[in-house]
């Protein structure tokens, strides 16, 4: 892991947010009822840090192996941009949603929790592992969150970005006077 002043000039510079889904965005549990009907658990607290990520002025998008319509449904709900889906091979994918967002792999913070992230990990300017990844992941990552996939990691990493780049105050400001009670 980079020292902290690195590591703190590292989130500064985050202009993007690629999140895996399974493991990340969930607990990494996928529901499967007899007929083949999938079901995944979200955070309602990671679906406000998006929206907030966005406040802040940061590009967000998921990324996963799988495919599944309930991603782009939550996506839309978090106002999500960019989705890309049935990606074995990451690393190109990733490199790609880059080139869609127009930043830098640089300037990109990457989530994950598996060794399918890897490769992301390689490329991403700020590799960071939530706090049940397996120990590869987490032994390669820039930063581990406290906070588990499905149980806020997503929330925890953008208030940290925001918080990096001076500007949570301002955003949770925003947030609060656009939802305050109208009369
Ligand atoms: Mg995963």
């Amino acid at each position: 892991m980079p020292g902290k002043s690195a590591l703190a000039a590292r989130f500064k510079r985050i202009q993007f947010l690629v999140c895996d889904v399974d493991g990340v965005l969930t607990d990494g549990g996928i529901w499967l009822d007899n007929l083949g009907h999938e079901a995944k658990v979200f955070s309602a607290q990671d679906g406000l840090g998006l929206s907030l990520a966005r406040y802040g002025g940061l590009q967000t998008a998921f990324l996963s192996a799988r495919e599944s319509k309930i991603v782009t449904q939550r996506a839309q709900e978090c106002g999500v941009q960019l989705v890309m889906q049935g990606k074995k091979q990451k690393g190109p994918a990733f490199h790609e949603l880059c080139l869609q967002a127009k930043v830098s792999e640089s300037v990109t913070l990457y989530l994950g929790d598996d060794l399918m992230d890897l490769p992301v990990f390689e490329r991403a300017g700020l590799a960071v592992a939530v706090a049940n990844a397996v120990p590869e992941v987490k032994q390669a990552a820039d930063y581990v969150t406290r906070a588990a996939g499905g149980q806020g990691a997503v929330r925890e990493i953008i208030e940290r970005v925001l918080r990096a780049q001076g500007s949570w105050g301002k955003v949770l400001g925003q947030f609060l006077k656009n939802h305050a009670a109208k009369n």
